[in-house]
């Protein structure tokens, strides 16, 4: 942990106020995403449209208390803050990104070139994950900002760095090598065109090859001639790949459509999921990297077989008219633009294809032969129907087959294109930022109506690896995802878990097991409250059963009939609410002797008041009566279960409790229950719904059921899509509960009915469809379930399941 009185020493710069020394445990520089707590510290960066020193004063109200300033600060406005003055706040968040690195004697992957280095990150972080516990920078973080954020969640436990390192002119690279210090470098594409910084294809790749200054391997496909051209000379220990001699890893297609790969005399044959040239390439490099290391074909080829194709950045969705829409809005070049064409090409969903697509800026080229070769690509990948929007194809137009549509701007496109003409096709929107096509995959978007249950999965295991980082390396974690996955939507969560190595999962009845196993979830799974009727399924589905008292015990013994069976022994150690108590254990013990077909797979508790600092004493007492109790049945009937007590808030506030296993539930949803609140975990759910209809209200007038309404002035009133029926409670009427509308706060008037509740809208600007928020985003469920005095887990779980649940998952 570095402290903020070490500052100075690390950063340069001048502390202009001390108050209180403090922890550094989150970096922010985005005033809207910075987290409260006295750990975060926030860099005010002031860049040519943003100012960070504007929000100082909203953050430290927000509670933020540290900050790293470029310019003298009114000190007193914020008695409580820990300020110092750099003269870059960028340099200051380098240089402590570069400190905490140092730290981690890992080995890193660095990764850098013109097209896919995410999905090298990416797809290398997956084929690893099964053997190491990777850190990789989150999206495509990979700029001079993004590297040392990324870089800062290194944490104890990671045992492989993977980060990638983008950059736009000459000189950036050095600063990110220091930061990021590869171990092995890989070094992807480098693209057609110079980019705008660079004077040479040459000065581009040397700048780029700065990276693995002290890198002691360089990874790199042969077949690229101008980056082997510039990385021989160099006199570095290389390991190539290629399709001819000379190479380290030789690849060459074989009739039976996969790859032969020979290595040292190693020959053997990798098989792919892919065939379109850019994801080859980017699998061989992860390929060559897992061979570096030492990984066997075979395991490179299971490694292989788990990748989950889906390109980044690229989202396919749903567009009207029974359309399918790939947004592809973030940028716009030729290799990105080649590598999109390649994806479409891959969808077979529909026959018709289309390409909206933007002018490509800062190619470098000239707007004749850029627009030639655009051309050409779409030729290639036999797109006839093209849309081109702005002023370089609408000058070029003659050049594109004829039907094909131009547009001299954004604006005109929304304005003049006529959306029935698009009917069953697969739609590619790519566009370059300024072009903000957003706006037009917005308008060809079919809209979801009425209310959804947005859950970000890049959030949950954000939060996973928050409480992996906190519990002892070899700590395994029970993920309790009863309850829907407390509401989130049980296979998508239970999907992800798997995918990350959660060592088990826990269900609350033998049906929500059945539903897990039957959507492919192999992970052991615990089931808290089985019943006699519930035990064949048991068997069937390799569902395991808690056992908490003798009555549950004597049936499963029967039915089992002598055969073997893993069970969950729960002991009450001060819950009062299941379990064997301390008296009953010696005859537990008997029973278990008497019958070696059970195992003993697990031995539990459950502590009372976790959540609380009065209660410590009670939860430590707890945890000594069940070390005492399970030591006791463990050996006296010869077995070795795997011991577990804490549920979240055990785990933030009682680690020292953490036995050989936890039970997560509530914290991976991004919800600390305890008073401490805790920092660092993201919500993972966000309900929303949308107004149905406007009214206009006159002072006096009643409104709803029982004319419960009243308004007291005249007033804009909204009818949302949300009922009691959704969960949304009653006990939110007559103003007590609000919900966010274009980020403002609407009270409820009158009673909320089944499916539908008013709010006062007044002055807001809202209209029909706007979108609600009835928690979530800037309405923290904390503060919801307080306003009906009860607490997050039961707004979380109230939520119906027929309310549509959408995954999102950035930055994963
Ligand atoms: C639900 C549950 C948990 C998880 O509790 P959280 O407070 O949500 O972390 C742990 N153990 C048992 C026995 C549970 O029923």
């Amino acid at each position: 942990m570095i402290f903020f009185s070490e500052l100075p020493a690390l950063l340069g710069g001048t502390v202009l106020q001390l108050s209180e020394d403090a922890g550094i445990t989150l970096l922010t520089l985005d005033s809207r995403k910075a987290i409260p707590g006295k750990g975060t510290l926030f860099f005010a960066i002031r860049g040519e449209r943003h100012d960070g020193h504007v929000y100082l004063a909203e953050l430290y109200q927000k509670g933020i208390r540290q900050f790293v300033v470029e310019q003298p600060v009114a000190t007193h406005a914020f008695p409580e803050a820990n300020i110092i003055q750099v003269p870059a706040a960028v340099d200051a968040l380098q240089r402590l990104a570069a400190h905490h690195r140092a730290k981690f004697p890992i080995p890193v992957v660095g990764i850098t070139g013109s097209n896919g280095k995410t999905i090298v990150k990416e797809w290398l972080f997956q084929m690893l994950s099964k053997y190491l516990s990777i850190v990789k920078n989150p999206g495509s973080y990979n700029s001079q900002v993004g590297v040392p954020l990324s870089v800062w969640q290194m944490q104890a436990h990671h045992q492989l760095g993977i980060f990638e390192a983008g950059i736009s002119r000459p000189g950036e690279m050095e600063r990110l090598a220091a930061i990021i210090r590869p171990t092995i470098g890989v070094f992807s594409t480098i693209g057609p065109a110079h980019d705008e910084g660079f004077a040479s294809m040459t000065e581009k790749i040397h700048e780029k090859l700065r990276l693995f200054n002290d890198a002691s391997v360089i990874v790199y496909c042969k077949d690229h001639e101008a980056i082997d051209a510039a990385i021989t000379p160099l006199h570095r220990t290389t390991f190539s790949w290629g399709r001819s001699s000379g190479v380290d890893i030789l690849v060459v297609p074989s009739e039976q459509g996969g790859y032969a790969v020979s290595y040292r005399g190693q020959v053997g044959e990798l098989r792919l999921p892919f065939s379109d040239q850019a994801s080859v390439e980017n699998c061989f490099h992860c390929v060559a990297v897992m061979v570096w290391m030492g990984y066997s074909l075979h395991q490179v080829q299971e490694a292989i077989n788990s990748l989950r194709v889906v390109p980044m950045r690229l989202e396919l969705k749903e567009g009207i008219n029974h359309c399918q829409l790939i947004d592809d809005t973030y940028n716009n070049d030729l290799g990105g633009l080649e590598i999109s064409l390649q994806f479409l090409a891959h969808q077979h969903q529909r026959t018709r294809k289309r390409v909206i697509l933007s002018d490509i800026l800062e190619s470098g080229l000239a707007e004749a032969t850029l627009a030639e070769q655009v051309s050409d690509l779409l030729a290639k990948h036999h797109i006839q129907q093209f849309i081109g929007v702005g002023p370089m194809f609408h000058a070029y137009q003659q050049l594109f087959p004829a039907g094909s549509l131009f547009y001299s701007s954004t604006e005109d496109f929304l304005e003049q294109f006529d959306t029935s003409t698009l009917y069953e096709e697969i739609i590619l929107v790519k566009g370059a930022r300024p072009f903000q096509f957003e706006r037009i995959v917005n308008q060809l978007q079919r809209k979801v109506h009425g209310t959804v249950m947005e859950v970000d999965l890049g959030a949950l295991v954000h939060n996973l690896n928050f409480f992996r980082a906190r519990l002892r390396p070899a700590t395994r974690i029970m993920v309790m995802v009863k309850a829907f996955a407390y509401g989130s939507g049980s296979n998508e969560v239970a999907n992800m878990l798997q995918y990350h190595k959660v060592d088990y999962l826990g269900v609350a009845y033998a049906d929500e097991g059945v539903e897990l196993r039957r959507n492919n979830i192999t992970l052991p799974i615990m089931v808290m409250n089985p019943s006699e009727e519930s035990f064949a399924t048991l068997l069937a589905y390799n569902l395991e059963p808690e056992i908490y008292s003798f009555r549950i015990l004597a049936a499963l013994l029967k039915f089992l009939n002598n055969k073997p069976c893993r069970i969950h022994l729960k002991l009450d150690t001060g819950m009062r609410r299941l379990g064997f108590d301390g008296g009953e254990l010696e005859e537990l013990i008997t029973i278990l002797k008497a019958n070696p077909q059970l195992t003993v797979a697990t031995m539990f508790s459950h502590l009372a008041g976790a959540d609380e600092h009065e209660h410590d004493s009670f939860s430590h007492e707890q945890a000594d009566k069940f070390k005492t109790w399970a030591t006791t049945v463990a050996d006296a009937i010869g077995q070795k279960p795997v011991l577990h007590m804490l549920n979240s808030p055990g785990i933030l506030r009682l680690p020292e409790l953490q036995f050989d296993m936890v039970r997560l539930g509530i914290g991976l949803y991004g919800i600390d229950p305890t008073e401490e609140g805790t920092q660092g975990l993201r919500p993972v759910a966000t309900l929303k719904t949308i107004i149905s209809q406007l009214k206009h209200i006159r002072a006096g007038e009643s409104i709803g059921y029982g004319r419960r309404g009243r308004a007291t002035a005249d007033m804009t009133l909204a009818t949302i899509a949300i009922g009691y029926a959704d969960g949304f409670s009653r006990a939110f009427s007559r103003g007590v509960g609000k919900v966010l509308i274009r980020g403002r706060r609407a009270p409820v008037i009158g009673n909320v009915c089944m499916d539908m509740t008013m709010v006062d809208v007044t002055g807001i600007g809202a209209r029909e469809g706007d979108e609600v928020i009835l928690f979530g985003g800037a309405l923290p469920i904390q503060e919801v379930a307080r306003s009906i005095s009860t607490i997050p887990y039961e707004i979380l779980t109230n939520t119906r399941e027929r309310i549509k649940r959408i995954f999102v998952a950035e930055g994963i």
